[in-house]
């Protein structure tokens, strides 16, 4: 067991620190108050690799390792957890299934579009009555001919008004319950491809999230990705991975605060001295520290497994659970510290308390995370 990072990934991360405080920090509360998607970041985020880092070089990626990957993403969520949710979802829900499962003509077709190509990637699982129990979708998907006719809607999707190909689940027989969803490979420009409603959120101002609606929207049979019938693995193999980003996201908001906690206390001065002197606060300080060191062992260690290939499903879990938990509650505390200034825009901590608590909401909510858990534990 090795707890030092490699040379490769220490140099990931300075430069994806360096980047995120001179690119990302100053524009991040005008990205949250005007709820603007940061698209020249994204774009420099592109030249710079992070859009596809774990895609191997051959198809135009980055070629680094998963932790590196998941280090980017805890990276950019210390300053701006929109971004760092359109990265996770780009590289852990886009790429990777299609790196995953895809034939070498499709992965040929698309990983360089969502590397060199500069186009955002997504993800297509939730429906309006099917989110915990994602078997229960009703979009469809009929073969005719040498097209695959799409037809239904999917909400909630992260870069959903901003991302040009889709990973689309929906059944092609729906008699076979899971056994009967596909997975899919849509472009935004195929015929009956459209946008529906842009959700205005408690947080993550700056991530697009959008309903995308297929009407009669023709997709290529070669654009079926990974077998008929196989959708639904693919979907959860994928969460499995994606839940992992959203860990690293998690982690990155909680240390955000911590740090934002410190620089307050340190300077902020009540009964003749600063309130970083009571113990109450330090102790505080203390508690956060104890939970990011966990939440970063966790979520590094489920990122190194994946990365060996081996199955992840309790580790992500496990590191999505407690590092969503974890930023919730020191956000929440950050706020406690800050007193009337936590609630006030002037700090931005009332804004990583909102952006923390969907990481305990999608790819999982807790109570999901727990019953995989339990399931893979009992
Ligand atoms: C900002 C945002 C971005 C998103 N991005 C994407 C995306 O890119 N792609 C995508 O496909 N989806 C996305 N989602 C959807 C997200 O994954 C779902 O919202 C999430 O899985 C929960 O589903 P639901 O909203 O339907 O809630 P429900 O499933 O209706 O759950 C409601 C409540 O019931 C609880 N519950 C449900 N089942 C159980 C159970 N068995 N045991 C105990 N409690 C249970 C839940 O934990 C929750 O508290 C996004 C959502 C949001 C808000």
């Amino acid at each position: 067991m090795d707890f030092e990072l490699s040379r490769e990934q220490k140099l990931i991360q300075k430069m994806i620190r360096e980047f995120t405080e001179n690119e990302i920090a100053p524009i991040t509360a005008e990205t949250d108050r005007t709820s603007t998607y940061p698209a020249e970041t994204i774009d420099k985020l592109f030249d710079c690799g992070v859009m596809g880092m774990a895609v191997p070089k051959e198809y135009g990626g980055a070629g680094a390792d998963l932790l590196s990957a998941a280090i980017c993403v805890e990276e950019i969520s210390k300053q701006c957890a929109s971004t760092g949710d359109i990265v996770a979802t780009h590289n852990g829900l886009c790429c990777a299934p299609i790196l995953e499962n895809g034939t070498e003509e499709q992965k040929k077709k698309y990983l360089p579009m969502l590397t060199q190509g500069h186009k955002v990637g997504a993800f297509a699982l939730t429906e309006s009555n099917a989110g915990s129990d994602a078997s229960k979708g009703t979009t469809t998907a009929r073969l005719e001919g040498d097209k695959y006719i799409l037809n239904g809607s999917k909400i909630f999707i992260t870069n959903g008004y901003v991302a040009e190909v889709f990973v689309v689940f929906a059944m092609t027989d729906p008699s076979k319950g899971t056994k009967g969803i596909s997975a899919f490979i849509v472009e935004k420009d195929f015929p009956g491809f459209s946008v529906g409603k842009h959700e205005e959120k408690l947080g993550l101002h700056g991530s697009p999230t959008a309903e995308i609606v297929f009407t009669d929207c023709e997709v290529p049979k070669e654009n079926l990705l990974g077998q008929e019938g196989k959708g639904f693995r693919i979907a959860m193999a994928t969460l499995d991975g994606g839940r992992i980003g959203i860990a690293a996201q998690a982690l990155g908001i909680a240390e955000g605060a911590m740090q934002e906690a410190i620089n307050f206390t340190k300077t902020r001065e009540q009964f003749g001295r600063p309130i970083a002197k009571f113990q109450n606060t330090q102790f505080e300080l203390a508690n956060m520290h104890v939970g990011i060191e966990a939440g970063r062992l966790l979520c590094y260690k489920a990122a190194a497994i994946k990365n060996t290939g081996a199955r992840v499903t309790l580790d992500a879990a496990t590191a999505k659970l407690f590092c969503s938990e974890l930023a919730m509650k020191v956000t929440t505390k950050a706020v406690q510290m800050h007193g009337g200034y936590g609630y006030t825009k002037d700090y931005p901590v009332e804004r990583m308390m909102r952006d923390a608590k969907i990481t305990e909401i999608y790819e999982g909510t807790s109570e999901i995370q727990r019953v995989v858990i339990s399931g893979n534990i009992l």
